[in-house]
C-alpha cells in the first residue's frame, strides 16, 4: 500500500485550504477523504432559504485565494459553494479528492510513524502525517424532544435542506431562533401559509449591512489585488475590535447592548414582543445574530413567535407548555450541530492504541488547538479551544493550517518518525487557556454550545484572532520530542 505523505480528512474550507497550502510548500503527496459525494463542507449541506455567511465575503475567504467578484457584502451560501469549488479546480485538487470516503477510525503505527485511516467501504489510506479537517458544524442534531417519531408531517433540519418539499402554502415550524434560524424565517414568511417560530432564548441580534457589491469595486479588486488585501484588513481591523465587546465583558459590552436593543426598539414597536426578544445574558455570551430582516419578518401577520416551551411532538404538531397543540405541516429543525466537545468523531487511536475519546471524555483539550499528546504527526484544524466569537473562522483556520504544513514539511525533511508534543507542554497551555475563558463573556453564566454539560469550555480562544494567529506563527520544538526514523532522540 502506498504511503502518502499527509492524509486529510474531510474537503470542506479547512481540508481544501490545508492541500493549497501543502502544494505551496512543495508537498504534492496527499490525498484528501470526504464522505460526501462532493465538495464543499457547510456550503455544500447548509442549502437553506437565505443561507448565507455573517462575516463580509471579503474576510470569510482566504487571504491565497481572493476572489474579486463577490457580488455582496454578505455573499449567499450558493456563492461560496461556487468559490470553494472553483478553487479545487483552481489549484488542481480533483484528483487528490476520494469522495464518498467515509473515515471511520484513524490508528498510528509507531514502528512505521504512520497513520492509518480505515474508511466505510472497507478501505485504508496510509501516510506519514494527517491533518483532521471533519469540520466543527459538520454533523447536524435534532434535539431529543418527546414524541418526535410520533409527528406525521414533514421534518427538515435546516443543514440537511429538503429541496423536493415545497412549503409554498404550508403551515409550518421553526423550533430555533440562533443564527441559521433567522436566516431562514424571513424566507418562509410570505411564502409558507403560516410560520411558527418557537424560541427557547432570544438572542442579541446587530444589523447585518448587506449591499451589492458596485460594479467599479470589482473592477478595482480584479486589478489590484494589493487594493482588495487593504479592504480585507479594514475589514479584520473592524471585527477584531469587537473581541473588545464580545470576548470579555466590558464596557464595550454595553455599547453593543445598547447597539443590539436600538436596533430592537427600531424595528419592533410592540413592547411586550421586545420584552419576548430582549435577551437576558451579555452579549457575546451566545453567538451574536447579525439580520436586519427577521424581526420585520416575525411581526408579520403570518408569522407567530412561540415563547412557551414545547413539551412535546405530536403526531399533528408541537405541544407547547400552556396546553395548546400548534397543528403544523412541516417543523423545521434550526437546531445546531453535534459539535464536539468531548470525544472524537470517529475513534482516533494514537501511541499505545489508545482511543482519544477517553483522554477527551470530560472536555477535548489540546496544545494551541492544533496538537494534541500521545498523537504524533496528526494536525487539528477546528480543535479544542480555537473557535472565534468577533472574527472570521477562516482567519483562525490560515493559521492553523499553515502551522501544520510547517510541521509538516520539518516531518518530512528530517525524516521523523513522529513529532509529538509533551502532556507537559499541553497541560501548560491548557492551564492558561482555562484561567484566562474564566475571565470571558462564554464563562459567565448563560449556557450555549460552546459549554459541555459541567461547564467546562472546549470550544473557544479566549483572545484576540491576533493573539490566536501569533501563537500558531512559531512552531517551538522545546515543546516537542522529535524522533528521527533512526530512533534517536533528536535535542531541541
Ligand atoms: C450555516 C453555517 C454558517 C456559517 N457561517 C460562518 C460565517 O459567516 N463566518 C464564519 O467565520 N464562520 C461561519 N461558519 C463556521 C465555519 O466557517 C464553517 O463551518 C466552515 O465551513 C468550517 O470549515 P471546515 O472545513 O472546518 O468544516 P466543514 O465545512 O464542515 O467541512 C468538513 C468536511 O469534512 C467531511 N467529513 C466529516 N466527517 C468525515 C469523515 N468521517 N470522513 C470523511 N469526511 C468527513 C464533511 O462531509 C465536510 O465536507 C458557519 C457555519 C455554518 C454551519
Amino acid at each position: 500500500m502506498t504511503t502518502h505523505a499527509t492524509l486529510i480528512v474531510g474537503a470542506g474550507f479547512a481540508g481544501l485550504g490545508t492541500a493549497i497550502r501543502l502544494r505551496q510548500a512543495g508537498i504534492e503527496d496527499f490525498v484528501i477523504l470526504e464522505r460526501a459525494g462532493e465538495v464543499g463542507g457547510t456550503w455544500r449541506d447548509n442549502t437553506y432559504p437565505g443561507a448565507a455567511c455573517d462575516i463580509p465575503s471579503l474576510l470569510y475567504s482566504f487571504s491565497f485565494a481572493q476572489n474579486p467578484d463577490w457580488s455582496r457584502t454578505y455573499s449567499g451560501g450558493a456563492e461560496i459553494l461556487g468559490y470553494i469549488r472553483a478553487m479545487v479546480e483552481r489549484f488542481g485538487l480533483r484528483d487528490r479528492i476520494r469522495l464518498r470516503t467515509e473515515v471511520t477510525g484513524l490508528a498510528f503505527d509507531e514502528a512505521a510513524g504512520t497513520w492509518t485511516a480505515t474508511t466505510a467501504g472497507g478501505g485504508e489510506f496510509t501516510a506519514r502525517t494527517a491533518v483532521m479537517a471533519a469540520g466543527p458544524l459538520a454533523n447536524a442534531s435534532l434535539p431529543d424532544i418527546r414524541g418526535r417519531d410520533s409527528y406525521t408531517g414533514h421534518m427538515i433540519h435546516s443543514a440537511r435542506w429538503d429541496h423536493g418539499h415545497d412549503l409554498t402554502g404550508k403551515r409550518v415550524a421553526v423550533i430555533g431562533t440562533g443564527a441559521s434560524a433567522v436566516q431562514i424565517v424571513p424566507e418562509l414568511v410570505g411564502r409558507a401559509a403560516s410560520v411558527k417560530v418557537f424560541q427557547r432564548t432570544p438572542g442579541w441580534v446587530l444589523p447585518r449591512l448587506d449591499r451589492r457589491t458596485p460594479a467599479w469595486s470589482r473592477a478595482l479588486f480584479r486589478r489590484s489585488p494589493a487594493a482588495q488585501t487593504a479592504a480585507r484588513q479594514a475589514w479584520f481591523w473592524g471585527h477584531e475590535s469587537m473581541a473588545l465587546g464580545l470576548v470579555w465583558d466590558t464596557v464595550f459590552t454595553t455599547a453593543v447592548a445598547k447597539a443590539a436593543r436600538l436596533h430592537l426598539r427600531r424595528q419592533v414597536r410592540d413592547p411586550w414582543l421586545r420584552r419576548q426578544l430582549t435577551p437576558h445574558f451579555r452579549p457575546g455570551c451566545k453567538r451574536m445574530l447579525m439580520t436586519s430582516d427577521y424581526y420585520p419578518a416575525l411581526q408579520r401577520d403570518d408569522c407567530k413567535l412561540i415563547t412557551w416551551p414545547i413539551v412535546s411532538l405530536s403526531p399533528a404538531g408541537v405541544r407547547t407548555a400552556d396546553g395548546i397543540e400548534h397543528e403544523v405541516d412541516c417543523i423545521v429543525f434550526a437546531t445546531g450541530f453535534d459539535v464536539g466537545k468531548t470525544g472524537t468523531p470517529f475513534p482516533i487511536r494514537g501511541v499505545g492504541g489508545r482511543p482519544l475519546a477517553e483522554q477527551w471524555a470530560r472536555g477535548a483539550q489540546a496544545y494551541k488547538s492544533v496538537n494534541v499528546a500521545g498523537h504524533p504527526n496528526l494536525f487539528f484544524t477546528f480543535g479544542p479551544n480555537s473557535g472565534p466569537g468577533h472574527n472570521s473562522a477562516l482567519v483562525y483556520m490560515e493559521s492553523q493550517i499553515d502551522y501544520a504544513v510547517r510541521a509538516i514539511r520539518l516531518i518530512l525533511d528530517r525524516d521523523l518518525l513522529a513529532l509529538e508534543v509533551t502532556r507537559a507542554a499541553q497541560e501548560r497551555f491548557n492551564r492558561r487557556i482555562q484561567r484566562r475563558l474564566a475571565r470571558t463573556t462564554w464563562n459567565s453564566g448563560c449556557t450555549s454550545w460552546y459549554l459541555t454539560d459541567d461547564g467546562h469550555n472546549a470550544t473557544m480562544y479566549p483572545g484576540f484572532a491576533t493573539q490566536y494567529a501569533r501563537q500558531l506563527a512559531r512552531l517551538d520544538l522545546a515543546d516537542y520530542r522529535v524522533i528521527s526514523r533512526q530512533t534517536e532522540e533528536v535535542t531541541t
